[in-house]
């Protein structure tokens, strides 16, 4: 099948442009496509690069990874966000390794049967580490192909994206996949920006129907906007005499599963109560910190309290941990990771302490 122009015009623009350097671009195997693709999601290349590197000097391959333990994986993506991909990844190797795997799986349902891995990482996996024709959409890919299709509507919806894919599909072609592939990718990341795409420097300007329409910026449309239902928690900050914080290991499920964080308690009075227990004394209320997620709004209240006698926490239900330092640093939420950051930085006159 003679190669399609629109595919042809971006391999011409990869060969001269495109990224060919980066790390899991060397020694190319599925592993190493498959740990790059899922550090990629919602985050940029530069950020991953050392977490990618750092990732690969620990865990080099499947085998290595099955056997590492959870809490020294999500430390090393500390920083990261988004610690689901890292416990996903992590329970898809230990799967494989039970079964007595010790490569990744090379067939697409495979793949696609693992945590973590969708329709668009599977066929990346594959098409940039075995050259498959699979097509791919991640988020680069969407924004590229609704713009040069001037396809309307947010893409969440599934009636937009199989017209994505469908047009995914049409575009990628029969030879060099994973060179087109990379070329979507770096399209979407180096010139088809959201905010300020490089129409000048694309390949593909000239059908561009977003660019003829004039509705660049109208296109991928955003998310509909629903008012988020809110909860809130309290948070409590429990200072020993060295000012460390104690954390405490969060269940494997539900948000921020296996991460450390403050203990957590349903409201005010209830962590008065623990803090009683454990003869803490309370300070002050902090101003509270909102974090959003995908269904809901989460407001959490952080309140200090000292530690006044030699008691000593259990623990093999958590750690002490001194804010400010970077050896070691446990696996945070991102809002808790940001708190203990600045109470690092405040001095003991600011008064946080009671
Ligand atoms: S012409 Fe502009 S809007 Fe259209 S695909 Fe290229 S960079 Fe994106």
């Amino acid at each position: 099948m003679p190669i399609n122009a629109f595919a042809e015009r971006l391999l011409d623009w990869h060969d001269r442009a495109g990224r060919k350097d980066l790390p899991w671009q060397q020694g190319v195997t599925p592993y190493r496509v498959w740990v790059s693709e899922v550090m990629l999601q919602q985050t940029q290349v530069a950020t991953v690069i050392p977490y990618f590197e750092r990732f690969m000097a620990r865990y080099p391959g499947l085998t290595q990874l099955a056997s590492a333990a959870l809490p020294e994986v999500l430390s090393l993506w500390a920083g990261l966000g988004y610690y689901a991909r890292a416990r996903n990844l992590h329970r898809a190797a230990v799967e494989l390794h039970a079964s007595g795997a010790t490569e990744l799986p090379t067939s697409f349902d495979e793949l696609l049967a693992l945590p973590g891995i969708g329709r668009s990482t599977a066929a990346a996996i594959l098409a940039l580490s075995r050259g498959e024709r699979h097509a791919i959409l991640d988020g680069n890919v969407k924004r590229v192909l609704a713009r040069h299709r001037g396809i309307a509507g947010w893409p969440g919806e599934s009636a937009v994206a199989t017209r994505l894919w469908d047009a995914a599909e049409t575009f990628t072609p029969e030879h060099r996949v994973a060179a087109y592939t990379q070329a979507m990718m770096d399209l979407g990341a180096m010139v088809c920006s959201r905010s300020r795409p490089r129409c000048e420097d694309c390949p593909v300007a000239s059908d561009c129907i977003a660019r003829l329409d004039g509705r660049i910026a109208d296109l991928p449309a955003l998310r509909p906007r629903k008012p988020l239902p809110e909860r809130s928690c309290w948070v409590l900050l429990l200072e020993d005499d060295q000012g460390r914080v104690w954390l405490e290991e969060r269940p494997p499920v539900g948000i921020w599963g296996g991460l450390n964080s403050l203990p957590e308690y349903p409201t005010g009075t209830a962590l008065e109560a623990a803090c009683e227990a454990m003869s803490a004394v309370t300070g002050s209320t902090l101003p509270a910190i909102e974090h959003v997620f995908t269904h809901f709004r989460l407001r959490l209240t952080p309140v200090t309290a000292r530690i006044t006698t030699a008691r000593i926490m259990e623990p093999q239900q958590g750690l002490w941990y001194k804010p400010g330092e970077a050896a070691d640093r446990p696996a945070l939420p991102a809002p808790i990771a940001r708190l203990l950051d600045g109470l690092a930085q405040t001095t003991p006159t600011e008064g946080r302490t009671p």
